[in-house]
């Protein structure tokens, strides 16, 4: 009996399992700065993204050609360029060969997983693991063994391979927010591969809440809709953000990076205006909330894809300018509001507030804006074409 059992269960198993290698996704020595491969399932013609930080099982299989196959283990889906979807865990795919590399990075990072994900049993996010164990496994396998423990390979789907470069920077800016405005996990401080790290977010606004905010704010035009906010820093005790950002026409958190110095000086910038204009200039908190929108590309690549000539390096930030209404959308210093029945908010005398507290209290390298009446007003702020409707400032330090 037992015989049969143990016969009844070889006959369903695979002949021999087949073993594939735990390989990280970096871009090939010839494309330094790319961010994801394009990349095709072999039963489905639509491209994917398998972005640079995803960590798959690899094997070669003559249904890939050349190319490899891999089943993604995790998928990094902060690197999206917006031009197809971003691969993700339990996806299969053909890819180059040169694209995948041994696991190098000593730890996985839980992150938080994207806006609109269903919970599910995953890795508690912010924990720490050790890298994944060697390779050849099983392509199959329901498991990977990471440090002591044998976790189940879909409550990785967001775990991010880190090295110490890449801890170092994120926890310099983890403190520094912490130090401004309170505790903050790990898993809300991202970080690239090329040095740079995530402005830190609260809550990345989901599909039902953006369309509340289109409708809060009257955005009717595609053109419009593009320019609300998507998500939210800390509040202050009054629950007044101190800081919100807007997408404007980039994809999702392709604009958030920067250098983790210009990030620690940004954040104290932030809670210093948050408390002068409140305290200080007796200003109500929601019209003092800084409202941000690019930073930089993931990495320095030129020309920066956002559309910049030098977000590149990592030092610059665009804040819309300040509004006397509350209403979180942008402002011209020279043209009335496009939505109708708004009123026309520019608040001059807030901007040129916001202006002044900078340059006196952050090493400020420059600042374009146009407005004429800054200039007479403040040395340091210089005129730039297109920056009507946002204050574009860079940062010293490293
Ligand atoms: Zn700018």
């Amino acid at each position: 009996m037992t015989l049969l059992i143990a016969l009844a269960v070889l006959a369903d198993a695979p002949a021999h399992a087949a073993e594939c290698d735990l390989r990280s996704v970096r871009p090939p020595a010839e494309t330094p700065d790319a961010i994801a491969a394009v990349v095709s399932s072999p039963e489905d013609d639509a491209p994917v993204r398998l972005a640079v930080g995803s960590l798959v099982l690899a094997r070669a299989d003559e249904v890939c050609g050349a190319e490899a196959l891999v089943r993604v283990v995790s998928g990094n889906y902060w690197y999206n360029v917006g031009d197809a979807p971003v691969a993700m865990g339990g996806d299969r795919l053909c890819v180059d060969p040169r694209w995948l590399q041994p696991v190098r990075e000593p730890w996985l990072l839980a992150m938080r997983p994207p806006p609109d994900t269903a919970p599910d049993e995953r890795v508690p996010v912010g924990s720490l693991l050790t890298a994944p164990a060697e390779s050849p496994v099983d392509c199959e396998t329901a498991s990977l063994r990471v440090g002591e423990a044998e976790i189940a390979v879909e409550a990785l789907a967001f775990a991010r391979p880190a090295d110490e470069g890449q801890l170092l920077a994120a926890r310099r800016v983890q403190e520094a927010w912490t130090h401004h405005f309170g505790p903050l996990g790990l898993e809300a401080v991202p970080y690239t591969d090329w040095g740079f790290v995530g402005l830190p977010m609260v809550r990345f606004s989901g599909r039902d809440e953006i369309r509340a905010t289109w409708a809060a704010e009257d955005l009717v035009t595609e053109a419009q809709r593009e320019k609300a906010v998507t998500s939210e820093g800390p509040r202050r005790e009054d629950g007044a953000p101190y800081y919100l950002h807007f997408l404007g026409a980039d994809p999702r958190f392709a604009d958030l990076w920067a250098r983790p110095g210009t990030l620690v000086v940004l954040i104290a910038l932030i809670h210093g205006w948050s408390d002068h204009c409140v305290t200080v200039l007796g200003r109500s908190p929601e019209v003092c909330t800084v409202q941000v929108g690019d930073l930089a590309w993931y990495n320095g690549r030129r020309p920066d894809p956002l559309g910049h000539s030098d977000h590149f390096e990592g030092r610059c930030v665009d804040f819309r300018l300040f509004r006397s209404d509350g209403s979180r959308y942008e402002a011209y210093w020279n043209q009335p509001d496009d939505r109708p029945g708004r009123p026309d908010a520019y608040d001059a005398e807030l901007t040129r507030a916001f202006l002044a507290f900078a340059l006196a209290n952050a090493p400020v390298l420059r600042v374009y804006f146009n407005d004429p009446t800054v200039h007479r007003d403040l040395a340091g702020v210089e005129p730039s074409p297109g920056h009507d409707d946002h204050l574009h400032m860079c940062f010293a330090g490293e």
